[in-house]
């Protein structure tokens, strides 16, 4: 196949050895004579499957039974809502820090839920930068605190979880999730829909603290409340199997291909490194969306001089099999998401090209 090196945002490219994989057992997984998209998800093979799944994410992320891996439907989206009205009731308080357009959506749905309070906003500054801790306006007591890692859309990711004290932090880690180490002990929740860095659309991982499944109301509907999940062992109805059976392999390649989240991060920093280090070198051709602290290692954002510069480095990137580069509708400009998928001849390739784009038309 003519694979081209593909920079989407999302649903982003996967690992090939993942994608040849899952094209050898497409008809036959072992010896079941049936896919795995055919098979009931309570059947001996799928249950393994579901299992491995979250062991991988539990190795990858070193967590034990304090914490619970939820496999859900409906996207981040979901969670936007989900989160509020599991962990907060109505008349408490939940901390947004505002640093993008994902922080930005997640707290209009928790409007909807409970009182909220914006404790740091970025929108001023066109979400360029994140906050340092001293510049967290924390509420008395909140219910959680909410932040995202990594803003897909401006290209600007935490370098480590902001302190919130005592209060649970709540994280949307939905473009970097399993592409470094976190520290889940100063976590309540982190949750990321598949699409992005483990797998394909349709599937949302919530890895939630034990003890927090007790905020949650029995009035709340069935599927929207994260004790059904739990009790059921994720698979209170019908769980998207296929998606489950994807994540499971992309752990699996993590491990074989890394050994572990050390030394995929340090492969990710690299890339980034790559891609930053060339936009600094023609530092008046490309300008960087994020200040430089706040640069993320998943979403590469910048521009170019003017829309028809931009133009032309999309097309003449496409002809060099650089793939999906443009930038969101509401940003412009370039976005390379290179995601833990995107080898590092790909990054090479598009450093390449942008060296001699600049050159050429700088
Ligand atoms: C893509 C993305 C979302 C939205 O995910 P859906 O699965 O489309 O609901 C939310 N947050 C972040 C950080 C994202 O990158």
């Amino acid at each position: 196949a003519n694979r081209v090196f593909n920079f989407s945002a999302g649903p982003a490219g996967l690992p090939e050895p993942v994608l040849q994989q899952a094209q050898a057992e497409l008809l036959s997984y072992g010896d079941c004579g049936a896919s795995i998209m055919e098979i009931s998800h309570r059947s001996e093979p799928f249950k393994q499957i579901l299992d491995s799944a979250r062991n991988g994410i539990r190795t990858l992320l070193g967590f034990g039974d304090d914490f619970e891996v939820l496999l859900i439907q409906g996207g981040s989206r979901l969670q936007f809502s989900m989160i509020p009205m599991n962990l907060a009731s109505r008349d408490q308080t939940a901390d947004y820090i505002v640093t993008g357009a994902w922080s930005a959506k997640a707290l209009e749905e928790a409007h909807r839920e409970c009182n909220v309070h914006i404790s740091w906003n970025g929108t001023d500054n066109g979400f360029d930068r994140l906050p340092g801790n001293e510049a967290l306006i924390r509420s008395e007591d909140p219910a959680f605190a909410y932040y995202c890692s990594n803003e897909t859309i401006h290209g600007i990711q935490f370098p480590e979880a902001p302190d919130y004290g005592a209060a649970p932090l709540v994280c949307d880690a939905s473009s970097d999730f399993l592409s470094r180490p976190v520290d889940l002990q100063r976590h309540g929740l982190i949750y990321a829909c598949a699409q992005k860095n483990i797998g394909p659309a349709g599937l949302t991982v919530v890895i939630i603290r034990r003890d927090l499944l007790e905020r949650s109301s029995d009035e709340l509907p069935g599927y929207l409340n994260f004790k059904s999940h739990s009790a059921a062992n994720s698979m209170y109805n019908t769980p998207p199997t296929f998606a489950i059976y994807i994540m499971d392999l992309v752990c699996k390649w993590i491990i074989n291909e890394y050994g572990g989240l050390d030394s995929l991060a340090k492969t990710n920093r690299e890339k980034a490194e790559l891609l930053y280090s060339v936009i600094d070198r023609h530092a008046g051709f490309y300008s960087c969306h994020a200040q430089t602290a706040s640069r993320s290692n998943m979403n590469v954002v910048f521009r170019l001089p003017s829309d028809e510069l931009t133009a032309a480095f999309i097309e003449q990137a496409a002809d060099h099999s650089l793939a999906s580069l443009a930038g969101h509708r509401s940003v412009g400009g370039i976005r390379a998401s290179i995601y833990n998928a995107m080898p590092r001849a790909g990054v090479e390739a598009l450093a390449r090209f942008m060296d001699d784009f600049a050159s050429t038309n700088g």
